[in-house]
């Protein structure tokens, strides 16, 4: 009979913090979970992987708990190429951490600042005659809505980030009705793809119009319904008290009131998840110029990813016209390091009963998805 393997067992010494480890950590999906013993379902084709605690584990196999140094058990999980380890964040040139060096873009910017000065550096140097973003929507209060942004009042006006969704490449319509012609798209990772799906359905015309797509890292956006339950009656802060929101590890809200934080931790807001994200497998906005993000260590620092050759031109335009601060992303590796955890983690929302071998190849349309051409 040949060698089987069903479960893997690794005694610990702190449970919880090993269960952390595995389950939000590196994802893996809680199969059984009992105060002294916890297992993973890590899919079809794979042992079962179970925490156990380690003196009990010990116990049970008649030996001391005692031991240190290398025990001789290693685990691993082997990849391709060391490609296939970088393409969990996609494929991309540079990670910096950036900020805007102006004042005003950097008071408003939600991290560095960095989406609203590349918007305001392409307007006012003729590299775009518009940009498509989200505002504060006016009839729901601190709901986010589609627009198009066309000089520095209006990007400052629509800087910093709400957490429910907006349709940014909507505002292509009233773009198009203004007579506007090179855009800059704005949008988190399920929109900023829309350059590869307007060619993959033959719609260059609005394709050519796009002259740089900024994308904004995201692990999930609210119901406007659920986000508002939480804020104005769990935690009881109207609306109109209700400075600024950032998510890092929590959802926080200041109060305009007070200046007091207040924070919610997310997995109150699960329940409140848009469901369409919870299959989202794109956390680093993979096909975006440049993406961006708040997951630096430090505040005010916006996490940067350049990924194209355009997206590299105008950071080197911003940089050389002393308009942003550039640091290199290697001194903030624990933000490049969560980076990946959390693309790695959204990746695995991709549902398993989709045939998997054809998404294999990164970015591939499998031929059943892709347009007929026309007889
Ligand atoms: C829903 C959402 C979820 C996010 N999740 C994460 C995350 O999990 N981890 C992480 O590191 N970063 C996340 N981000 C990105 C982060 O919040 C910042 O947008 C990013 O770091 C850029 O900061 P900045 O200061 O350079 O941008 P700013 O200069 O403040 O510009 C932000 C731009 O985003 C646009 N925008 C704001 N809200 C929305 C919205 N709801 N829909 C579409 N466009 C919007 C604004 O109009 C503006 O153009 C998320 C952003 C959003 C909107
Ligand atoms: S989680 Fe994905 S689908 Fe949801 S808003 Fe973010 S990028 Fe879009």
């Amino acid at each position: 009979m040949p060698l089987e393997m069903t479960a893997v067992m690794i005694g610990v010494e702190d449970l919880a913090r090993s269960k952390k480890f595995y389950g939000e950590g590196l994802g893996c999906k809680i199969d059984q979970d009992y105060p002294n013993f916890v297992s993973f379902n890590l899919g079809e084709g794979s042992s079962s992987l179970a925490l156990y605690e380690r003196e009990a584990a010990a116990k049970d196999a008649g030996v001391s708990p005692e031991g240190s140094g290398f025990r001789g058990v290693s685990f691993h999980f082997i990849v391709p190429s060391q490609e296939t380890v970088d393409e969990v964040i996609g494929i991309y040139r540079d990670i910096y951490l950036v900020r805007a060096n102006d004042e005003k873009i950097f008071d408003v910017g939600q991290d560095g600042g960095l989406v609203s000065a590349l918007l305001i550096w392409g307007l006012e140097n003729g590299k775009i005659d518009g940009g498509l973003t989200s505002k504060l929507s006016e009839e729901r209060v601190w709901d986010a809505e589609p627009c198009v942004v066309t000089n520095r009042e209006e990007v400052l006006a629509s800087a910093g980030s709400r957490y429910t969704y907006a349709a940014n490449p909507l505002a292509m319509k009233e773009a198009e009705k203004r007579g506007l012609k090179n855009l800059a798209l704005v949008g988190m990772s399920c929109q900023s793809s829309i350059n590869g799906t307007l060619s993959a359905r033959n719609v260059n015309k609005y394709r050519r119009r796009i002259q740089l797509v900024i994308g904004l890292l995201c692990s999930k956006s609210f119901t406007y319904d659920g986000l508002t339950k939480a804020i104005t009656q769990d935690y009881g802060i109207p609306y109109d008290d209700v400075a600024k929101v950032n998510i890092k590890g929590r959802f926080q809200m200041w109060k305009k009131s007070t200046g007091e934080e207040v924070d919610i931790p997310l997995k109150e807001l699960h329940q409140y998840t848009r469901e369409g994200c919870k299959l989202c497998p794109d956390f680093a906005a993979e096909h975006a110029d440049i993406s961006t993000g708040g997951l630096g260590q430090g505040d005010g620092w916006t996490l940067t990813i350049v990924r194209t050759e355009r997206g590299a031109e105008w950071m080197r335009e911003l940089q050389d016209a002393g308009w942003i601060t550039v640091r290199p992303g290697s001194e903030d590796e624990a933000a490049v390091e969560l980076m990946r955890k959390l693309a790695a983690k959204s990746r695995r929302r991709w549902p398993g009963e989709l045939d998997k071998e054809e998404f294999l190849a990164p970015r591939a349309i499998p031929e059943k998805y892709m347009p007929k051409p026309k007889a």
